[in-house]
Order: structure tokens, then sequence, then C-alpha cells
């Protein structure tokens, strides 16, 4: 049987890992499966191996590697950052900034520590999915502790003013957390220049493994621990490491950062090209979140009077993996809460598509996607008696 040639454009997802990196892990599952924390030379390759791995990341962010702490990928990150600062920061105060289009990673975890005493604000975005940062000076308040938003959406790709956060969290002695989990790899990044306290990155976005990341925390800053137990990283993060997830990452981010220029330009060009053709060929469409201020590879569609699963699942039967709204919301059918956000109204956003780019990406897929997409948006509106209404009456 002939396999069905698949269009994978769901980077924001999840990416492949890269052969080199694959090929950099391996080792390390079976020749050198020595604990980094045991005495003999046996495991001291492993040690300089994880090593090594800090000092390129810490390289890659214009930072000491001394600040790049392991854990099991983005969400561990995310809920370290907030919950190991409230808790180390709770005599100082327990109010926490963030935003409403954060992952659910950030989400989440603020909900719990409202539910354990702490105050949050979320703040309200534009209809580009952009904080407004007065907004964010109005909601400061002598007990705030933690300014936490994202460097750039997982669902819209919207890049975030950060810069000018982390010139206000500096200003008011306040800790600046991002969760820069999409941005990493795919834009250049220095914690110094942007003023960045803590940052979360995941390997799996960047072409590295699965279920490990890290939290970059700028030195000095004392956070609690989540995870307790033995003395790894610093004694900061209890567990043996994940040596082979470790090396990968490593791998991933120098290979990100080497190839970035290169990806941003030719990324940037194909989502244009797409962006363009879907708004110009497809009628009652529209571009979700800012036209230039997005992450290189994303595009979000809203299609009205087609409802976005049964988008997906059409899709799907050409080959094509796209997603509605984000991987973790998909499967409930509520509205994304970041489409809220922007202010559509509901029946507008369950007509989503988030279609991420990867370097392997070509124009000739690129312009499949759009022919199959054409036909999907007008099978569904044909059965949709909403559109069939719209049409009637504006034909009066
Ligand atoms: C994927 C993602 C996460 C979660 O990372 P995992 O490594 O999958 O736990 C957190 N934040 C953002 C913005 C993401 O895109």
């Amino acid at each position: 049987m002939e396999e069905k040639k698949i269009i994978y454009m769901d980077h924001a997802a999840t990416t492949a890992a890269r052969p080199e990196v694959v090929e950099a892990m391996l080792p390390y599952f079976t020749d050198k499966f020595g604990n980094p924390s045991s005495v003999y030379t046996f495991a001291s390759g492993n040690r300089d191996a994880v090593s090594n791995a800090r000092r390129i990341i810490a390289s890659t962010l214009n930072t000491e590697a001394s600040n790049i702490y392991f854990t099991a990928g983005g969400s561990e990150s995310d809920n370290w950052a907030l919950k190991g600062t409230a808790l180390s920061l709770a005599d100082k105060g327990r109010h926490i900034i963030t935003s409403k289009i954060e992952h659910h990673a950030i989400l989440h975890t603020a909900e719990f520590l409202e539910e354990n005493g702490y105050d949050v604000t979320y703040l309200d975005v534009d209809e580009n999915g952009i904080i407004r940062l007065d907004d964010l000076k109005r909601s400061i308040r002598p007990d705030t502790i933690l300014i936490s938003i994202m460097f750039a959406n997982n669902e819209i790709g919207t890049i975030q003013p950060i810069r000018e956060i982390g010139e206000i969290a500096r200003e008011h002695n306040i800790l600046f957390h991002t969760d820069a989990v999409q941005a990493y790899g795919q834009l250049p990044i220095d914690v110094e220049a942007l003023n960045i306290d803590m940052l979360s990155a995941s390997g799996h976005k960047l072409n590295g493994p699965k279920g490990i990341g890290f939290l970059y925390i700028r030195k000095g800053i004392i956070l609690k621990n989540l995870l307790h137990g033995g003395q790894q990283e610093r004694s900061k993060r209890a567990g043996t490491e994940n040596v082979p997830g470790i090396v990968g990452l490593g791998k991933a981010a120098e290979l990100a950062a080497k190839t970035m220029d290169e990806r941003i330009q030719k990324e940037t060009e194909l989502r244009d090209y797409l962006i363009d053709r879907v708004l110009a060929e497809i009628p009652y469409s529209r571009l979700n979140g800012h036209r230039n201020k997005r992450l290189p590879n994303n595009a979000n569609f809203c299609f009205q009077f087609v409802e976005g699963e049964s988008m997906l699942i059409m899709l799907d039967m050409a080959g094509i993996c796209g997603s509605s709204g984000s991987a973790c919301t998909s499967g409930s059918l509520d509205p994304s809460h970041v489409l809220m956000a922007l202010g559509l109204p509901k029946e507008v956003a369950r007509g989503s598509l988030r279609l991420t780019l990867g370097g392997e990406n070509t124009r000739e897929e690129v312009d499949y996607v759009i022919d199959n997409l054409k036909s999907v948006v007008d099978k569904l509106r044909s059965m949709s008696p909403a559109y069939e209404d719209y049409i009637k009456n504006s034909q009066i």
C-alpha cells in the first residue's frame, strides 16, 4: 500500500527531533549510561555532557551556565517560576500579574495560587493580542511580586513588548518571568538586554526531545524548590539528570541558533505567502494576531460559518496536520481562551485554524494546503444553515 504523504503544519504543538539531535543522544542511553552524580571516572563524561549543554544554552541567551536549570519541560518550568516565586516572596507580597492569553501551564498554575491565598491580575489584550503597557503599570501594587508575560503566543503567534515589560518590572523592583516556549529557538533572545529575570523553554518545540526543558533564573534570585530530593541542579531541582534529553536539548539549541537567521527569513516569506493567499482567496476569513509582530512560522485564521473541528478532520483526510486553538484545548468544544480574549464572538472563534510552519515545509506544500482548505471551507459552508441564511439575506 502506498503511504499517504503527511503535510505537517503543527510545529507549535511539537516538532520532530533533528537527526543530529538523536545521534547526539543515543550513546547516553547505552554506552554512556552512568549517573552524573557518581564518583567514578566512568560517569564523569556524563557530567561534562550536561555542563556542555548548559553552556551552549546559556550562550544563546547571553547569560552564564550557572543560571540554567534543567527541568522536564515547559510546563514544569512555568510551574516552578510561579510557585517558586510565590513561596519565596510570600512575606513581601502575594500579588501576581499575568495575561489572559497565557498557556494553561501559566493560567492553571495562577488559578492554583489564587486558591492558596494569592491574588492574580489577568491583563486584557488588544484586538491583536498584545498587552497594553499602561494596563500593566496601573495593575502594579505595593504587594506585586511577579509579572509573568509570555514572549510569543502559542496560538496566534503574537510577540509581546518584552523589553518594555522588563523595564517596567525593573523600575518597580518586581521579578519578570516570561514563558518563551514558543519563542526560544525561533527568535533571538538576550536576557540582559530584555531585563528578563526568569525564562521557560522546552526541547520539543525546537526540534529537540520531549520531556526536557529549562528554566533560566537570573543570578541572585532565590526560588523555592518545586521538586525536593537529591542535590542535582545545585540542589534546586531534584532527580537524576535526564542526560540523553539534556544532550539533545543542547544540540537542538545549538542548531537552532546556527540556523535562526535563515529560518526566520524562509519561514516569514512562506508564512506571508500563506496568509496573503488565504485572505485573498477565501471569503469571510480573518487573520488572528498581529500582522507583523508574530512568530515567523505562525498563521492563525478564523473562517466564518465553519466549525474548526470539522475543518481539521477534513484536512486530516487530505494528510494535512493543523490545529484549532491549541493542542491542549482541542477535543473541547469551548472556543479558545486566546481568541475570546481578542474579543471575537464565540461563533467566529469556533471556526479557527492554526497552521504553524517548520523549516522543512515548502511552497508546494502551502499551495496544496490552500487548495484543500478552499474546498473544505466551501463544503462545510454549503452544509451550514447559518451561511445559507446569511447569503439569502444579503441578496435581498
Ligand atoms: C508547549 C508549551 C508549553 C508547555 O511545554 P511542555 O514542554 O509541553 O510542557 C508551555 N507554554 C507554551 C507557550 C507552549 O507552547
